[in-house]
């Protein structure tokens, strides 16, 4: 069972003394596991407010629009009380997701340096992206792995918006860097072909379909036809294991 230490979708606005060092949060919960492409590994999501896409198949977006500001300090002591300290040196991972990390870089660069200073060490941490925004040095330093989603025409973002090739190029260039697709049709492996591969921004070893499905049900639909297709290409598939085990619960 996840330990919940920031409720999504909270209906209150709270305040912070020091705007200053403070990050917009969503939730917060530990104690779970990684869902999707290195499935199973332990781990502790920090989920940010805000995104700059707005897919039609968002399962996380009446939680990651909702949000507020929390102090480092607050941060630090909400985690202490969860233990994550301990949990982290034993492999726990952090996960820090949205919404879109990539747009608060600026303060997580500073509260992930702050909390490696207070931990005294490292914790494997990982990154949900929606690939869209350019990663600064001080962030690639402290990603372990990179799961880029870039978004394609199925998720009714306008493509000026959902597709950056020169910020492509510059995440697949990165060490353990992967590029996770939502697939529902084959017009979409076609789409992935035509503007990824064939562009050569990515490489197919760094590609993972993933079904769509906000649901379990949703899930099954896709499930078989994207597995064919990854089988047929010779590229990576992953499920969404969060919602093969709990559904459409959030926060678990
Ligand atoms: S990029 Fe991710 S978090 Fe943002 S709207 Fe799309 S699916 Fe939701």
């Amino acid at each position: 069972m996840s330990t919940i230490i920031i409720e999504g979708n909270p209906k209150f606005k709270k305040s912070v003394t020091d705007p200053g060092q403070t990050l917009e949060i969503a939730e917060f919960f530990c104690d779970t596991i990684q869902g999707e492409n290195f499935i199973g590994w332990p781990a502790a999501f920090l989920r940010v407010q805000h995104c700059t896409q707005s897919c039609i198949f968002c399962d996380t977006t009446e939680i990651w629009r909702h949000g507020n500001p929390y102090s480092f300090d607050e941060l630090f002591d909400l985690m202490d009380q969860a233990d994550l300290q301990r949990k982290f040196r034993k492999g726990q991972r952090l996960v820090l997701t949205g919404g879109s990390p990539v747009q608060q870089q600026d303060k997580l660069i500073f509260f992930l340096n702050e909390l490696i200073l207070r931990y005294g060490f490292k914790p494997y941490i990982e990154i949900e992206n929606e690939a869209t925004l350019m990663p600064k040095e001080g962030l690639i330093e402290l990603i372990d792995c990179w799961n880029n989603s870039p978004k394609l025409k199925n998720s009714y973002n306008p493509r000026d918006f959902r597709y950056q090739p020169d910020i492509l190029k510059k995440l697949a260039s990165l060490k353990n860097s992967w590029f996770k697709f939502v697939v529902s049709c084959e017009e979409d492996w076609e789409e992935i072909k035509k503007d990824f591969l064939d562009t050569h921004l990515i490489i197919e070893s760094q590609i993972v379909l993933m079904p769509l499905g906000a649901s379990r049900s949703e899930l099954e639909k896709y499930r078989e036809l994207v597995l064919d297709i990854a089988i047929r290409e010779n590229v990576r598939y992953s499920t969404r294991e969060h919602i093969v085990l709990w559904d459409k619960k959030t926060g678990v």
